[in-house]
């Protein structure tokens, strides 16, 4: 068995890399904390990277600050740079979780050449997170987050113990700036406009996973785990077996 083939098999008990794509506020956050406890496996944020650097400062988060608090997006450049960086840290070998990238067809595009270059036989798994969009403006309307563990909470399907406090560390949760209703309009356009491509350019290349994403959370998560599990082997079948004659 080939070396490629060794680190397939090692993927279906312990899935990476995955990719959680779907409409800003529709739980991607909460899935990639969780799956990636569950699997031992880095998450990468690239929002909460960005988040990070505003506040330390950085030149980068002075660059990105006022994109984000409009809604638009970071340049493609800025942001292949930034997850190339972080892939290369030792912990993203066996598997990692990518939230929030790629957002555009050329981000995907390079994301695809990384891989291919850095990570012969991985497969990625793509998951189509989906939910209304009038129910995720309902949602982010009681979503709040701890500005120093990133936790996320919703006041409705997952509150916090105690009211307006972090679970983790008792810091006073916030609301994100890019959530307030206007700026998070704009987000959801650009996810039409920008990213919902996506989707097209993963299905023509037979790769993704639906999800519904409108369940409670841990429904959201088996439903991921198992469809990962499927995918991965129907995959390794289909590598396996013999073309069939035309
Ligand atoms: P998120 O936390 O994923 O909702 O990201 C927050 C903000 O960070 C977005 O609204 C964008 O301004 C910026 N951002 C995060 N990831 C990307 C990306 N892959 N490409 C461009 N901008 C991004």
């Amino acid at each position: 068995m080939s070396l490629g083939q060794n680190y397939q098999l090692a993927q279906i008990e312990k899935p990476g890399p995955v990719l959680l794509l779907g409409a800003p506020g529709v739980g991607k956050g909460t899935q990639s904390d969780i799956l990636s406890k569950l699997w031992n496996v880095p998450k990468i944020s690239t929002g909460e990277i960005l988040r990070a650097n505003v506040s330390n400062g950085t030149a980068l988060g002075l660059q990105a600050n006022d994109i984000m608090k409009r809604g638009g997006l970071v340049s493609d450049r800025v942001m292949t740079q930034m997850v190339a960086r972080r892939l290369g840290d030792s912990d993203t070998s066996i598997g990692f979780i990518l939230d929030g990238f790629p957002r555009t067809v050329r981000q995907a595009r390079w994301l695809d050449s990384y891989l291919n270059v850095h990570r012969r036989g991985a497969i990625l798994g793509i998951i189509v997170m989906r939910m209304d969009h009038q129910r995720i403006v309902e949602r982010v309307r009681h979503r709040s987050v701890c500005p120093v563990c990133n936790t996320v909470y919703n006041a409705q399907l997952m509150p916090p113990k105690r009211n307006g406090r972090c679970d983790k560390d008792d810091s006073a949760l916030e609301q994100r700036n890019d959530d307030s209703v206007e700026v998070f309009q704009t987000r959801l356009n650009v996810f039409r406009k920008e990213t919902e491509p996506l989707i097209q350019y993963y299905r023509g290349q037979a790769l993704s996973i639906d999800i519904d994403a409108e369940q409670q959370p841990s429904f959201v998560t088996r439903d991921i785990v198992e469809g990962l599990t499927v995918f991965r082997k129907r995959m390794l079948l289909e590598d396996a077996l013999p073309e069939s004659p035309s």
